[in-house]
């Protein structure tokens, strides 16, 4: 069977369609600017040329309809009919508390999404356009939603409470949520196999690195703890997003620079991080650059956010009461070996011992740690695509 799995943000829609056996990648790409002037599909057929198209998408429904045809196109398709898509994999941000797991797209699972619009405004609305749109080309296609949030609805009270008037969470389900579950998920499952060592005995920490950064406890292969919270912008020192910072620090700003509170989280949220220390950049390939030309606040950039990260692990070590292995995982994870030797350099005491060689290797997926380190340190690239399709398989089967 081929799944179509389709994340769609605000302005953007990616997409991969998977075979479910061999689980191939037959076609990908992304749909950029929805809605904005300058509209492009981006189309890769397995094997083939990357292919851009350019034209006008309005809407969502619009840009589904260009991914499809892309799909059956005659040249550079992949599969001959629609028919050919068994089951389309929707990824949604927010379940709240409403969904432990993925779950068959009707009517109802529809309504209870749009309830957890609230805690994520910017993201659920779209993702529920995209479903629209899918639904409207596909009509006779089953739809499965997979949440960002499902993983983490394992995490004891303790963890997602936060030290607030209790009421708020009655009332409107203030708590911790955490992110990036399905990419936590998948790298666990994946330590504990590329270990051969039985998943719910392992105690894991993912350091999910990206623009977007996360840290996960996983211990006996439930989330018990993570570092994003009711939104995606606590914890970790992110690309543009502050992460953990002292609460009254906004009001604090929003008196001196003249701000309400909209805009001062617009500061939180797209102009902090390490965009905010170097105050040129958030992507970390320039960083890194202007590290070597000796860019002092560069290097600031790099310290806290590192530190930031040797924190977390500090404190998921002690909240799993011990750790066995530790997953570099995403965009930085992978790909940045200055920054996890940094991490690691101060695990001394776990320790931890980085095999330099194995950490400079550009393999996807590797142990870096010393065979004689008492924590397995990992290199796994993330795939939210394929746990994505293997959890809407799993469901319509
Ligand atoms: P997101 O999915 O949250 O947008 P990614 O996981 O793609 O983010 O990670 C983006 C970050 O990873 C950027 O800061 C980028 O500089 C860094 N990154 C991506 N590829 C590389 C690479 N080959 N070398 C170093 N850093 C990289």
């Amino acid at each position: 069977m081929n799944i179509l799995v389709i994340n769609c943000g605000s302005s953007s829609l990616k997409f991969q369609l998977i075979n479910s056996d061999s689980e191939e990648v037959l076609a990908k790409g992304l749909c950029e600017r929805i809605g904005i002037e300058g509209s492009r599909l981006v189309y890769q057929p397995e094997g083939g040329e990357k292919e851009v198209t350019t034209a006008p998408m309005p809407n969502h429904t619009h840009a589904v309809r260009m991914v499809l045809d892309a799909l059956v196109n005659e040249n550079t398709g992949v599969i001959k009919s629609l028919d050919e898509v068994g089951v389309v994999g929707h990824r949604i941000v927010h379940g709240g508390e409403k969904f432990a797991g993925s779950t068959i797209i009707t009517d109802e699972v529809i309504e209870a999404i749009k309830e957890c619009n609230d805690l994520a405004p910017l993201h659920n609305p779209a993702n529920l356009i995209g479903i629209d749109a899918c639904r409207e080309h596909m009509p006779d296609t089953p739809m499965v939603g997979v949440f960002d949030t499902a993983f983490h609805q394992t995490m004891p009270e303790k963890a997602f409470i936060y030290g607030l008037p209790y009421e708020y969470y009655e009332k409107y389900k203030v708590r911790r949520y955490g992110f990036h579950g399905t990419s936590h998920s998948y790298v666990s499952k994946r330590a504990a196999e590329i270990l051969n060592k039985p998943y719910d005995s392992l105690k894991t920490i993912v350091c999910h690195l990206g623009n977007g950064a996360s840290i996960c406890a996983v211990k006996n292969g439930v989330s018990v703890d993570t570092s994003m919270g009711l939104t995606p912008l606590e914890g970790l020192i992110m690309g543009t997003r502050s992460g953990d910072i002292d609460p009254a620090i906004m009001e604090f700003i929003a008196e001196k620079e003249n701000m309400n509170i909209n805009e001062v989280m617009d500061v939180l949220n797209k102009k902090s991080g390490v965009f905010g220390v170097t105050g040129t950049t958030s992507d970390f390939r320039d960083i890194m650059d202007a590290k070597e030309r000796g860019d002092k606040r560069a290097e600031l950039a790099l310290d806290v956010f590192s530190y930031r990260v040797v924190k977390y692990i500090g404190a998921y070590t002690a909240a799993m009461n011990g750790v066995d292995t530790i997953v570099f995982t995403a965009g930085l994870g992978e790909n940045n070996g200055y920054v996890r030797e940094k991490i690691c350099e101060s695990l001394g005491y776990l320790g931890i011992k980085i095999d330099k060689a194995q950490n400079d290797k550009k393999e996807d997926e590797r142990i870096i740690s010393t065979s004689d380190s008492k924590v397995k340190v990992m290199v796994i690239a993330t795939n939210e695509e394929l746990k994505i399709a293997r959890e809407t398989l799993e469901l319509i089967k």
